[in-house]
């Protein structure tokens, strides 16, 4: 092996030497990985396929001990540093060009405590893997609604989905974890150890250090749970827009329906002469007892005759991986989000406008509903702010050909800005692009200068800054 060159925080290159790399891969129980060698282009490939980034060196890490070699590595010589979990964030932040990536989704294992109702999980689990495990013991936590989905990623900006209403977001749920801190040292973060950088991972994203292991609470969930979509032609959606608002403001903690609006994929429960054309979609999930579920969902249903619903009891884990082949890695994407802690006539005729202009047959506009026991938490019990939020909007744009790209991006931006007087003003964190550097503030709303401050006190020198980034004060 020859010294090899990599980015740094000042935005040079530095070499590393020879002896340097050996010491390192004997260091490891996972792999160094240069470019061109195994496991290289694995590590860099993430599931928004708009991002090819080639960082200079990749740490596949297999335990605590790699993460915290990798990272004094960094500190020493002043790396620049990505840090990879699922490699779900449409941002692309998991991977950097050109600096040291610590790809931590080698890590894997997810270790349940039926007993005590806890889960231990690594930092490269998913979504899909974390749900396996505890729903062989009859308990889950929230997580999001695609299963190939990081939990470590996801837990670190806030976690929400089907579960949230009724269990709060997924860092609410976190008990501890283990995070190696830019300094080069494994810390505990509960409510009792190092309690403000426990508050700091809950909602303040990859800012504080890399997280090694999670502790979460479970709760008895399913195994089997009434969940599935109510498909409406496009022609009605004001009146079901309006109707979803006023049975979401009433919806008991159990239930849980997002809205999404995109042209009809060729699902087997849909006629094929609706294929490709404008859908309303109710997707839902009732959490409580399948006995209660008719009753619970009885006012959706009466919204009016729809051209299908698919809503009957299934597994829970089934439900979680349900949106997946709408979800496929390799697409390019990308979105823009807005929060509304009400829904508007004025966003339902601008959404019903751009509904008319889809630019592909892949975007999709969902609106999640969350509200329940997301909002009965403090806004500075924990790092995400945003527990005002009854609804969140993502537009989702996605096309498979470079010549798409223009087109979509501009109609995504069109859209935000033809919705941005109806919404708060904050964003979550998860759902911003690249580009929104200047919606940062936003994203941690009310929390943002203590966290401004935590992160001068864990990460001084900015090391972790490839995600959306706080930037200590000097
Ligand atoms: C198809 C799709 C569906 C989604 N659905 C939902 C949903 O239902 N609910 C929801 O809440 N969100 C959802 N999201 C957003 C999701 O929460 C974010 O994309 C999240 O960042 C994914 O985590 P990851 O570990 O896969 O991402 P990565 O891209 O690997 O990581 C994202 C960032 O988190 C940081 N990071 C990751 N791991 C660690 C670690 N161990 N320690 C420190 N920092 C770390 C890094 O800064 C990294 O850049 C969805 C995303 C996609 C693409």
């Amino acid at each position: 092996m020859t010294e090899i060159r990599i980015s740094t925080l000042k935005g040079g290159t530095i070499a590393l030497s020879n002896d340097i790399l050996t010491a390192l891969r004997s260091e490891l129980h996972g792999n160094l990985c240069l470019p061109g060698e195994a496991g290289y282009d694995d590590a860099r490939t993430i599931w928004n396929a708009m991002i090819d980034r080639r960082p200079g060196a990749v740490v596949r890490c297999r335990g605590a001990s790699d993460v915290i070699s990798a990272v004094r590595l960094a500190r020493d010589n002043g790396l620049l540093v990505a840090v990879r979990g699922g490699g779900h964030n449409i941002a692309g932040n998991a991977v950097c060009e050109g600096g040291l990536l610590i790809d931590l989704s080698p890590m894997r294992s997810v270790h349940v405590d039926s007993k005590e109702r806890t889960a231990r999980v690594e930092p490269g689990v998913t979504l899909g893997e974390f749900d396996k495990e505890t729903q062989s013991f009859g308990l889950a936590t929230p997580l999001g609604i695609n299963s190939t989905t990081g939990v470590a990623g996801l837990t670190l900006g806030g976690g929400f989905g089907w579960l949230s209403r009724r269990f709060g977001l997924t860092a609410d749920n976190l008990s501890s974890a283990d995070v190696v801190t830019a300094d080069g040292e494994l810390r505990h973060a509960s409510t009792a150890e190092n309690p403000d950088l426990f508050w700091a991972i809950r909602g303040g994203g990859g800012n504080f250090g890399v997280v090694t292991s999670f502790e979460f609470k479970l709760h008895p969930v399913g195994p089997e749970l009434v969940s599935g979509l109510i498909v409406h032609p496009f022609a009605r959606a004001r009146e079901l827009l309006a109707g979803y608002r006023q049975i979401a403001s009433v919806a008991p903690d159990e239930l849980t329906i997002w809205v999404v609006l995109r042209k009809a994929p060729s699902l087997p429960f849909l006629s094929s002469d609706v294929y490709g054309k404008e859908i309303l979609v109710f997707a839902v999930c009732y959490s409580g007892a399948v006995a209660d579920a008719d009753a619970a969902l009885a006012p959706l249903r009466a919204l009016g005759k729809p051209l299908a619903d698919v809503i009957g009891p299934q597994s829970y884990a089934a439900w979680q991986t349900a949106f997946d082949p709408l979800l496929t890695p390799g697409a390019f994407n990308y979105w823009k989000s807005h929060n509304f802690t009400a829904l508007s006539d004025g966003l339902f005729d601008a959404l019903i406008d751009y509904v008319g202009t889809l630019p592909t047959t892949e975007c999709e506009i969902f609106i999640g509903q969350l509200g329940g026991a997301i909002s009965r938490v403090p806004a500075d019990a924990t790092a995400y702010p945003h527990r005002d939020t009854k609804f969140v909007m993502n537009v989702h744009t996605r096309w498979r050909e470079r010549t798409e790209e223009k087109a979509s991006i501009r109609w995504t931006r069109e859209l935000f800005a033809a919705t941005v007087r109806y919404a708060t003003g904050g964003v979550y964190v998860n759902f911003m692009p690249e580009d929104e550097t200047d919606r940062v503030a936003g994203a941690y709303g009310s929390n943002y200068e203590r966290l401004v401050a935590l992160k001068a006190k864990y990460d001084p020198g900015n090391l972790f800054r490839l995600n959306q980034n706080l930037r200590p004060k000097s």
